[in-house]
């Protein structure tokens, strides 16, 4: 029973140093975590609102959708004239392409990993337009009428010349101009021993042209590295296991209606300002109606089981918000070393494979809580 330990038990012990969690200190100093209006958040949790509940069949839909790619990853769109980015496959589940919240939702629900996709270099005076493209000019002259030349090396033969005197327009003919042999293959037949430009206004022959990136839209030149850096994101399946996906977004609901029944606010995937200033993603943020305590659930559903590093990241929140409360519920196997790191850390760790027990379990634990408290329903 991990629902049932005394606050004090757990708070005189976690002074002791865990090796493997390093400093969170300093890991809450570095957290850049943009910090949207917790006026907002804290108006959200009083008023009672109606959520928009996640529907689990919508998220399985989209994981199915994502499963049919062959790299099982979601990628954006970009629209380099109206300099947007969206997600075409959300449309096929009924949610608007450019939702990126609903991805990191998910996300946060570990069931998609987000990467890099890439990072798209704009105008550093028209930040919002994408399309930018690359132009070379002749160092000398600054005219844009370069031209690429190649030394062309026929291996076989030895024979060196300047690409115009091989013809490679007939891609399926092309025969060596000294030794007359055909070139089938021309990667592995040609070496290009050399490149260079040459300007065709002042015939300046040069080993790098001056590159700089063209602003289309405005129609100007601008400097690559006076360029500012756009982040598009794609994201990756992690946990294809649907019935652990439905199992979480059940789970949630459930629990967001249980911690109402004993007159809690309750809030899904709620951003909580910590002591440090950041603000977390919380999957389930209650508060207490009567006293103000606060409670923060997390979910970690996933058929790799969960870890001390999935217990790192509910650390940093946990500490940082200092609720009266944190539970962990998982369906998923708990590895070695993570019951300890829970108790030593004042974190109720429930996991039970089939998920109506844990929420009788949570109810449980709410339900003592609630009554050592007096509150009323
Ligand atoms: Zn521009
Ligand atoms: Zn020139
Ligand atoms: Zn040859």
């Amino acid at each position: 029973m991990f629902g049932r330990k005394s606050n004090s038990d757990q708070k005189s012990k976690s002074d002791a140093k865990f090796p493997h969690i390093g400093s969170l200190a300093s890991i809450l100093k570095n957290e850049s975590v943009p910090v949207p209006n917790i006026l907002e958040s804290i108006l959200k949790v009083n008023s009672e609102p109606d959520l928009p509940k996640p529907s689990p069949s919508k998220s399985v839909n989209l994981i199915q959708e994502v499963q049919k790619f062959d790299d099982k990853t979601i990628k954006p769109f970009i629209d380099y004239a109206e300099g947007s980015i969206f997600y075409p496959v959300l449309s096929n589940i009924g949610e608007r392409q450019d939702n990126i919240s609903y991805l990191d939702d998910l996300v946060s629900d570990g069931i998609l990993a987000k990467h890099i996709y890439e990072k798209l270099i704009v105008c550093p005076i028209h930040p919002t337009i994408f399309s930018s493209s690359m132009r070379l000019y002749c160092p000398k002259c600054h005219s844009m009428n370069v031209e690429k030349l190649n030394l062309f090396e026929h291996k076989k033969c030895g024979y060196i010349a300047e690409s115009k005197n091989f013809n490679f327009s007939n891609i399926e003919h092309s025969i060596c101009p000294s030794c007359l042999k055909e070139i089938k293959n021309f990667e592995k037949e040609i070496r290009v021993p050399a490149m260079w430009y040459q300007c065709e206004d002042c015939i300046e022959k040069f080993d790098n042209a001056v590159i700089k990136l063209h602003c289309r839209k405005h129609d100007h030149d601008f400097d690559t590295n006076s360029g500012k850096f756009i982040t598009t994101f794609c994201y990756k399946l992690k946990n294809s296991d649907i019935s652990n996906i439905s199992d979480t977004t059940q789970i949630k609901d459930e629990l967001v209606k249980l911690l109402r029944g004993f007159n809690f606010t309750a809030e899904l995937n709620s951003l909580v300002k910590g002591k440090s200033g950041n603000t977390h993603e919380i999957p389930i943020f209650g508060k207490s109606k009567s006293t103000d305590d606060s409670i923060l659930i997390f979910i970690k559903n996933q058929s790799t089981g969960v870890d001390e590093s999935d217990m790192n990241s509910i650390l940093i929140p946990k500490l940082d918000i200092d609720p009266k409360n944190t539970l962990l519920v998982t369906v998923s196997d708990v590895k070695e070393g993570v019951e300890n790191m829970a108790k030593h850390y004042g974190i109720n760790l429930i996991y039970d494979p089939d998920f109506s027990k844990i929420i009788s379990r949570v109810e449980e634990f709410v339900s003592a809580w609630y009554v050592n408290n007096g509150g009323r329903k």
